[in-house]
Parts: C-alpha cells; sequence; structure tokens
C-alpha cells in the first residue's frame, strides 16, 4: 500500500489544535488519503523542524501561533496575499522540491462573514480591535471590500497607527488608542486581539456598537468569549467568534496541497455540535 500524503500543523501551544480533526473530516468528505498531526514546535526549532518534515516527505504544513512570520521568512516564494501580511499560515511543497508561502486568514475571515454570514462589508464603517499578526492578515482583504472606513484600535496605539500607515494605499484606514474610539460608532466590531484567549475585553465606550451592530470575534472557544459575551449583551444583531473563519482558512490550505474545495458548512456543524457536547 501506497504511503499516505503526509501534513501537519506547527505551533506552540498545539495541544488543543482543532486542524487535525478539521483536515480529517475534509479527507473523508472528499475521499482523500492523508494523514494530518498537530506538533508543538518553539520558534528555535522552527526551521529544523520544517525541514526535516519536508525532507521525510511532508507535503504542506500549516503554521501557527507563534510561527507565521518566521514561515513567511523561511517560504522559497510567496504569495502577494502572504507578502501583505508579511504572515505565513501555509507552506506547500512544489513539484520542483521548493516551498511555497501563503496566508489563507483574510480569505477564511471574508468567508465566513460574506458567504456563511451573510454579512455585506460595503460602506459599513469598520473597526478591527488588535494589531497584532491576525489583523495585519485581514486588513486588506476587508478593504478589498470597499467598506466605508477601518478604523485600527490596539492597546499599544502606535502599532495600529503604523499598520494603517502601511495600508493607506489600499483604502480609507487610520490607527489609534482604545481611549480615540470615544464618541465613534461601528457597524462591525472585529475582535483581533488576545485578549479574549485571556478572558479579558478591550475597554471599549459603552455606546460605540450601532443599532443592528456586528461583533466578530477571532478567537474562539467551546463557550461564547468574553468580546462574543460583550456583543450579546449591547444587542449585536450577530455576535459570532472565529470557529468559521478557522475552518475557511483550513478548507483554502486543503485546496492549495489538494487541489480541491472541501465543503466547509457541514465541517463547521459538526465542529460546533461537539462544542455543544463539552459544555
Ligand atoms: P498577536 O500576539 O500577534 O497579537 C495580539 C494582539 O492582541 C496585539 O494587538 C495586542 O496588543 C493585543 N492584546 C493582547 N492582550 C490584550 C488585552 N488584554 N487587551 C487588549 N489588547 C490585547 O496575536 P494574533 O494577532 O496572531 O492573534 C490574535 C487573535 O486572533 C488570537 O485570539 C488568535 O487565536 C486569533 N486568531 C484566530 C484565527 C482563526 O482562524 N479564527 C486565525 C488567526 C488568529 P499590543 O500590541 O498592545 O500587545
Amino acid at each position: 500500500m501506497a504511503a499516505k500524503d503526509r501534513y501537519a500543523v506547527f505551533g506552540s501551544p498545539i495541544k488543543h489544535s482543532k486542524s487535525p480533526r478539521i483536515h480529517q473530516l475534509f479527507a473523508e468528505q472528499t475521499q482523500q488519503t492523508l494523514e494530518y498531526t498537530a506538533q508543538e514546535v518553539i520558534e528555535e526549532r522552527f526551521k529544523m523542524s520544517v525541514a526535516t518534515f519536508f525532507k521525510e516527505g511532508g507535503k504542506g504544513l500549516n503554521c501557527t501561533l507563534p510561527l507565521k512570520e518566521l514561515a513567511w521568512a523561511y517560504a522559497d516564494s510567496t504569495t502577494e496575499r502572504a507578502d501583505a501580511s508579511r504572515a505565513v499560515n501555509t507552506l506547500a511543497l512544489q513539484r520542483d522540491g521548493s516551498i511555497l508561502g501563503d496566508n489563507t486568514d483574510g480569505c477564511g475571515l471574508i468567508a465566513d462573514l460574506m458567504v456563511n454570514n451573510d454579512i455585506s462589508l460595503k460602506k459599513k464603517r469598520i473597526l478591527i480591535l488588535g494589531a497584532g499578526g491576525a489583523c495585519r492578515g485581514i486588513i486588506a482583504p476587508i478593504l478589498e471590500q470597499s467598506p466605508q472606513h477601518l478604523i485600527l484600535a490596539n492597546r499599544t496605539p502606535q502599532k495600529a497607527r503604523d499598520l494603517a500607515v502601511e495600508f493607506c494605499i489600499s483604502g480609507d484606514i487610520e490607527g489609534c488608542g482604545f481611549a480615540d474610539l470615544i464618541g465613534k460608532r461601528f457597524d462591525l466590531i472585529i475582535n483581533a486581539t488576545s485578549a479574549s484567549l485571556a478572558d479579558d475585553m478591550p475597554p471599549l465606550p459603552e455606546d460605540i456598537l450601532a443599532e443592528a451592530g456586528i461583533c466578530y470575534d477571532l478567537a474562539y472557544g467551546n463557550r461564547p468569549t468574553t468580546f462574543v459575551r460583550w456583543g450579546i449583551e449591547r444587542n449585536a444583531s450577530k455576535s459570532l467568534d472565529g470557529l468559521g473563519m478557522l475552518v475557511e482558512q483550513a478548507a483554502e490550505a486543503f485546496y492549495i496541497w489538494r487541489k480541491i474545495k472541501p465543503e466547509t458548512k457541514p465541517v463547521i456543524e459538526t465542529l460546533n455540535a461537539a462544542r455543544r457536547f463539552a459544555l
């Protein structure tokens, strides 16, 4: 019997990663024979671990915290969207033996917002909280949807201002600190901070969410995140977490590797059922 094609996700911490389950469901659905594992890899061991993985016949890797920038630097060639975000979450072995780096986080978010949840970004007033790696990956795809304007607010305001300058050629974008948000209102607030992971919440003015506004937390868990709860308490018309984005970015990575696009809806439903069961 031929050996299974091998894929993996590298990161730290990685124990609770849902990626192996997601790719197993994709493989079953599309009748692909492959193996996908999760491997704890710290920054200091990244280069060696990636080189070993591909040398031993691996076909593709996902990279997550804190390795995305290292993966961008490692790849022999990179896509435009990876360069815009200076981060890579998908490495793919090419026919000539070189390694391509791509970033599927941004299109994963857009697919979850627009396709799965029927949310249009056109002419919307959008706020992104945070200015880290995930924020960097979603700015360009959001600006492509022609919002009215995009504001980035971060705990360290200068990081948000620097990012806004970097992307200002692509649309109406401004960076600031949380205190500068007083008096502003938004149709869509996206939490791209890691605050939810510590059950924390960026300090936001009470009336910042417009009527029928939407909240979206990139973070996810078995229970609603702090930010998702914050949105529900303020009557958001939708208050969503990042599970759908996780599945969508994985589907795009699967497509890069296998050239076949799995259906995401049944996988999201399976994961949602599993987390309801876990409560
Ligand atoms: P980074 O470490 O690169 O950035 C973290 C950001 O959060 C920084 O802007 C930081 O501000 C801010 N921050 C951290 N703690 C707090 C706090 N207590 N209050 C306010 N701001 C805070 O992380 P990433 O950008 O890679 O990830 C951000 C989130 O997105 C994570 O929860 C991650 O799990 C999620 N994510 C989800 C994905 C999905 O598929 N659903 C994909 C990618 C990421 P400062 O600059 O001041 O330090």
